[in-house]
């Protein structure tokens, strides 16, 4: 066990070391030790009432007499005056569908006048939640109290605030604990418990419903305003632990470590478990095996993450998970010949050993491309054998007949306010992160310009859907040409303009560049931005990126310019790609050309210190889009401006290229998933463009890793709790329980999007069953169970904390998060993993099992796949057209009882092993038809380095205990370690499964409480 403290030992000195240089006071990072993907709003108050956080719930001063003065404590603070009825508002939409909120906040009451209150958050007098500092006109106590429509009514209460002083007041509604807890100063005063709340009761679950918040005046009484001063008011998702509350109290007054953001290890509470009690099958285990590996100079092994076990009892356990050591250079692998490595195994002291030969071979030839993936229009959705539409139509049709309704005026919205020109009539703008002063705004449009792309292709099946997708490309296209045009050439004849890119100004009046996209603030001098330049911004942000700005709300901060380039540029790209529209070419050209003069201009340092500047150094995949230009127009610019964002630290670890993923180390521990991603689906594609292996190897390593170490059991791969950011990699591989699982969840959407692109781009060289496994699994139990229930509101994170809930956002396509954005491409283009060919047409990959039609029109031959997979276990393929071509089927790694094929009736002989492909060649003449059969069972999925805490499937189906109320601890359930399936009973058909008394059903059937990790005890 020594060696395993060692181990954690190194990770908290690592994380110490990475956070020390981010900053308050902007929305970043880490902010008094808590994430900011934990904060849903914050008002600093120190001269507006904006929201500091990146959500942009900006509140409203209405009444007069309220002010900014200044303050001896805390500089600049917001001073309400009863007087004048002065009071905030905060956008009602804000606490929509949290499960657990935290309030805090400093207050300086001048006045003991009792029915003051600090904020009153709800609907009615019968539905709303405040504190009440001073006591009520009833009651002389400082008061807590929540009411519900039903009639409960909760409150707790303590000594009255001193007035004439700086109190700071924290309220935690902890959901799953059921109480509702106050503290003032840092020091629990208060506390209610056994709380029968949801959080949905008092703000809704939906976008329609209309709460009010107000923050220093009372929902239902007319004639109680705030006598007080206000600091810095925050809303968090999470229930603040004592520790954080008592950390944001001693930073802000000045008694705590003048270090804020210091990560101080983890801080958010997580049910522990003995770390030496061997739990799940290795209570069974009696030995493993040592491995053997070798690798070439240079190149850290890759050491398999199972290994073959030896259990007792008769107990058939499975191979068994290993943690190996995961080095951070390869200084191990320099010199050929021998060395051995020690791995772990979570609750147990067998360790077992890997032996790496380090052999000085010729660089790896990695494969070349053999697959192409079929167009959209050439593969349909069908119903399944019942005539029922299945889950991927339902879902399909929720977001194409959203889609077909939206004006896409309102994805232009921005792009005509950038370039100072009028909106037509009926143009609205977006919410979220395209409203006005959001340095984000325009990323939406590039999502939107993809999904009408895709829907235009998969809709072949409804002529007048697809025509009316046709002419909304059409117009977005011929709208943002214009634009596009405008930008470096004179207003007016005659005028000055500035035509070069490097040679843009500061706006006019200003002598520097800043971010200000407000009403009054934004620079609409198209004239002066360069030839080519597009953005729903003016250019500043990118210039600013370039000389050092970090992310942050302040107007001398960004976002990620190029991470909303990346969409917009990706977007024209499908347009031209599915319709021909040649403006939608020259647009991204133009910009391409742009980007390409002002990035190829800059220091090497430079582009390493842009590219890992976190989140204003967020590219998307600038990589993939620019070398796919090049793929289209063979114009090397384009080439040369993609590697221009190579991530050098993470693909080549540093600039003399020493080591990095392509060398196979882990470069990628703790940081933010989603940024780095898109990256890797960029190194893929450089990879088919220039052809450097180095590339390859980025992404295939990548992969591995990612699969491997940092999985979720739905196929998501962020949430760590170390470093507090919900959207990181853990801080540490292998260490999901230990250091994932964060309150503020797990699974963000759009990484899970992007790793599927990864996997699927990936087997186009490499045939491993082991992707499309991987490809499965993100599809069925993350991406289709991302959609709510009856609209296309969908998931950001996705918690599998015990008994949480699904948060869906968006259902009207009217404000977009970034994975409100990639949920418009998955939902268009669910068909186009099915199958794949190969380049030649001589072989076909028959990948996903779903009703379905492939039109193989290169082969004149038309595959229809006819199934109720997964309610049924197998599925039949009628080739219709004759030829000779091969078939290649995959056999899932879940399919352990057997898989079997009939061709035109008759039983083959095959050897279908779990995890590959099993080829059926032949002639195939018109109507031959395969079955195949695959018999699904019961499986547990265990978290690596917590064996106890697992999740259990059938066949591919992630099945969720369905849960009635919220929970603090994960949900314990017994399996006899023999036969797991004897405690089950259910119906496989409708996939409902009862154990001890509780329903399971798929978590892509699942909308209230869930638990998809479960306490399994084998007995
Ligand atoms: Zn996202």
């Amino acid at each position: 066990m020594k060696s395993y403290k060692s181990f954690i030992f190194g990770i908290l000195s690592f994380w110490t070391f990475g956070t020390t240089t981010l900053f308050a006071q902007s929305g970043d990072q880490i902010l008094d030790g808590i994430g900011e993907t934990d904060l849903i709003a914050r008002y600093v108050f120190d001269g507006d009432t904006k929201d500091w956080s990146r959500n942009n719930w900006h509140g409203k001063i209405q009444g007069t007499g309220a002010k900014f003065e200044n303050d001896m404590l805390f500089g600049k603070v917001l001073s309400l005056s009863s007087n004048g009825k002065a009071y905030v508002t905060l956008p009602g939409e804000a606490l929509i569908g949290e499960e657990s909120i935290s309030i805090s906040g400093w207050i300086y009451l001048r006045s003991g006048q009792p029915g003051q209150l600090f904020f009153d958050f709800g609907k009615t007098a019968k539905s709303r939640f405040f504190v009440a500092p001073m006591g009520t006109k009833e009651q002389n106590n400082q008061q807590t109290v929540i009411t519900t429509e039903s009639g409960n009514n909760y409150s707790s209460k303590s000594a009255v605030l001193e007035v004439d002083k700086w109190n700071h007041v924290v309220v935690v509604i902890a959901i799953s604990d059921k109480t509702m807890s106050t503290y003032v100063n840092g020091v629990l005063a208060s506390v209610t418990k056994n709380m029968d709340l949801e959080l949905k009761q008092l703000f809704g679950k939906n976008s329609t419903n209309k709460n009010k918040l107000y923050i220093g005046k009372s929902l239902v009484d007319e004639n109680s305003y705030l006598n007080a001063k206000l600091h810095d008011f925050r809303i968090y998702r999470t229930p603040l632990s004592e520790k954080q509350i008592s950390m944001i109290y001693k930073n802000a007054s000045g008694k705590g470590n003048s270090d804020v953001n210091e990560e101080k290890g983890v801080v958010d509470v997580l049910q522990v478990f003995s770390k030496t009690n061997p739990q799940l099958y290795n209570e069974y285990l009696v030995s493993v095996s040592d491995v053997e590996v070798q690798t070439e100079l240079g190149n850290l092994p890759r050491i398999p993450s199972y290994v073959k076990a030896v259990y007792k009892d008769g107990v058939p356990g499975p191979d068994v998970r290993v943690i190996w050591p995961s080095p951070k250079d390869n200084s191990d692998v320099l010199k050929a010949g021998n060395y051995t490595v020690t791995g772990t195994i979570a609750g147990s002291d067998l360790k077992p050993k890997a032996i790496i030969t380090v052999v000085n071979s010729k660089e790896i030839t990695p494969p070349n491309k053999k697959l192409e993936v079929f167009n959209l229009d050439q593969v349909s959705l069908d119903t399944d054998l019942h005539g029922h539409n299945t889950k991927f139509i339902e879902n399909r049709d929720k977001f194409i007949n959203t889609l077909v309704k939206t004006n896409p005026d309102d994805f232009l919205f921005m792009f005509r306010n950038a370039f100072g020109q009028e909106q037509p009539k009926g143009a609205n703008p977006l919410g979220v992160w395209d409203s006005q002063e959001t340095k984000l705004r325009g990323h939406a449009t590039g999502h939107y310009l993809t999904a009408i792309a895709q829907a235009y292709a998969s809709t072949a099946y409804d002529k007048k859907l697809q025509a009316n997708f046709a002419n909304k490309m059409e117009y977005m296209v011929n709208t943002l040409y214009q634009l596009a045009q405008m930008s470096g050439h004179p207003k007016t004849t005659g005028e000055s303009y500035v035509s070069d890119p490097t040679a843009v100004p500061p706006a006019q009046g200003k002598t520097t560049y800043d971010s200000d996209l407000s009403d009054e603030g934004i620079r609409t001098d198209y004239w002066n931005w360069g030839e080519g330049f597009i953005s729903a911004y003016p250019p500043d942000q990118f210039i600013m990126l370039e000389k050092g700005a970090n992310y942050g709300g302040q107007k001398t901060q960004i976002w990620a310019p190029y991470y909303t380039l990346h969409k917009i540029l990706t977007g024209l790209i499908d347009v031209y790609e599915v319709s021909g529209n040649k403006k939608a070419l020259e647009i991204a050209k133009g910009m391409g050309t742009w980007v390409n003069a002002r990035l190829s201009k800059l220091p090497t340092e430079t582009l390493v210190s842009m590219w890992n500047r976190y989140i204003a150094g967020e590219f998307g995949g600038m990589n993939e889009v620019m070398a796919r230009l090049y793929r289209i127009t063979n114009d090397k610019k384009y080439l040369e401006v993609a590697q221009l964002f190579d991530n050098i630290k993470l693909f080549y670890g540093d600039v003399q290229h020493s080591h990095g993923l392509a060398k196979n180390v882990d470069t990628f521990r703790g940081l933010h998933a989603n940024q780095h991603i898109p990256q890797i689906v960029g190194a893929l594609e450089m990879y088919r463009n220039a052809n450097d292996p180095a590339y390859y190897h980025v992404a295939d390593n990548f992969w591995y890793k990612v699969t491997n170490e940092y999985e979720y059991s739905i196929g998501g791969v962020a949430g760590a709790r170390n470093p507090a950011n919900a959207e990181c990699f853990i801080a540490q591989p292998s260490t999901i329980y230990e250091n994932g699982l964060s309150a503020g969840g797990q699974n963000e959407t759009c990484a899970t999007y992007n790793m599927l692109k990864l996997t699927g781009d990936l087997f186009l060289y490499d045939q491993r069953a082991e992707l499309m496994d991987y490809y499965e699994r993100g599809l069925y139990n993350h991406i289709l169970a991302s959609v709510a229930e009856d609209s296309p509101a969908n998931t950001y994170h996705v918690s599998l904390r015990a008994g949480a809930t699904k948060h869906f956002s968006n259902g009207d396509m009217s404000g977009f998060t970034c994975c409100n954005g990639t949920a418009l491409e998955s939902s268009t283009k669910l068909q186009n993993s099915i199958y794949f060919k190969s380049k030649d047409n001589n072989a076909l990959y028959v990948n996903l099992f779903m009703p379905s039609t492939l039109k193989w029109t290169e082969k004149k031959v038309i595959v229809e796949q006819t199934t109720s997979f997964p309610n049924a276990d197998k599925t039949l393929l009628t080739i219709k057209g004759k030829g000779k071509f091969d078939i290649n089927v995959r056999v899932p790694h879940w399919a352990t009882k057997g898989f079997f094929v009939k061709i035109n009736g008759k039983e083959e002989t095959v050897k279908a092993q779990p995890g590959s492909y099993i080829t059926l060649s032949r002639k195939w003449n018109n109507g031959d038809t395969i079955e195949l059969r695959m018999p699904f069972e019961f499986h547990l999925e265990p978290i690596m380095d917590q064996q106890n805490i697992a999740s259990l499937f059938y066949g591919p189906v992630l099945l969720a205990a369905q849960e009635t109320e919220p929970r603090k601890d994960w949900r314990k359930v017994t399996f006899d370690p023999k036969d797991i399936s004897k405690s089950i009973q259910g119906n496989p058909e409708k996939l409902e499964f009862v154990i001890d008394g509780v329903v399971f059903k798929p978590f892509y059937n699942t909308y209230n409480r869930h638990s998809v990790y479960l306490d399994v005890t084998l007995k």
